[in-house]
């Protein structure tokens, strides 16, 4: 089995090498990510200029260029890139030219949830979205801890799940979005498969100098209180449950189709009669 691993944590983030690890005693493992922390970038793609690639050290400390992961006695040869771009640049990049075609993509282990209708915010969620468009089974991972994430529940489902695919592979791509707990295993709930809830986190933004120095800093700092609906991923992490949500790429709202035919309704008769 051949997996790209990436992130929006960068490649000297740890939890991408918590997943390295797990991935490794099922298949080939690819790191291709991005030089810097990209947290928040969404979907973004660099398109007016080249993005370079370089061999990056496997682990943070050893030199640059194809290397051995340690895992209890055994080494693991480990390819990795580091990318001067966005998430989503290093997941196309991995699949259209430095790996080429995987059998999964994965995308963290990411410090932080990402829950409900951050995913269109979520770097890792949008470098994710690169593999399952091309057909990939694909997955995003996080888990519910900006400081001090607890890697391990997260790394462990992620070996589970892969070993899986391994034995019987899916019939097609898909697209899964996993929050887990960022708490010991053994004190994980469950696992559960959720649907989005809703808004998860609001802006807040702080004013910053004077005069010409004067910027806005905005920060996803504000938890949308409230009682989540029951069978979201946000009420499944408040529970300490493992949220596994398939995600699909449809932002299409039909149920509003009839009330917006109401506000066009005549629209293209006054559009097409302009009287200038
Ligand atoms: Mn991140």
């Amino acid at each position: 089995m051949k997996i790209l691993l990436t992130n929006d944590d960068g490649v000297r983030a740890p939890g991408v090498w918590a997943a390295a690890r797990a991935l490794r005693q099922v298949g080939e493992v690819f790191v291709v990510a991005p030089e810097m922390e990209q947290s928040g970038v969404g979907t973004a793609l660099t398109l007016h200029s080249a993005v370079k690639a370089a061999p990056a050290p496997v682990d943070p400390g050893l030199p640059a260029g194809p290397g051995h992961i340690e895992d209890g006695d055994a080494l693991h040869p480990v390819v990795a890139y580091s990318v001067a771009g966005t998430p989503a640049d290093s997941c196309v990049l991995g699949l259209e030219s430095l790996v080429g075609a995987v059998d999964l993509v994965v995308s963290g282990i990411n410090a932080g949830s990402n829950l409900g209708w951050d995913v269109v915010v979520s770097g890792t969620v949008g470098a994710a979205i690169q593999g399952y468009v091309r057909g990939y089974p694909t997955i995003a991972i996080s888990v519910g801890a900006v400081h001090n994430p607890q890697f391990e529940g997260a790394a462990r489902l992620l070996r589970l799940l892969a070993r899986r695919l391994s034995q019987a592979p899916a019939s097609s791509g898909f697209f899964l979005n996993i929050n887990v707990p960022s708490i010991p295993p053994e004190r994980i709930s469950g696992v559960e498969v959720t649907r989005l809830g809703h808004r998860s986190y609001a802006e807040s933004v702080r004013e910053e100098g004077s005069g010409t120095d004067k910027g806005y800093r905005i920060s996803r700092n504000r938890p949308v209180s409230g009682d989540p609906q029951p069978g979201t991923d946000i009420w499944a992490l408040k529970r300490d449950l493992i949220s596994i949500t398939p995600l699909g790429i449809i932002l299409g709202h039909r149920e509003m189709t009839p009330e917006i035919e109401g506000l066009v309704s005549g629209l293209s008769a006054q559009l097409l009669d302009r009287p200038d």
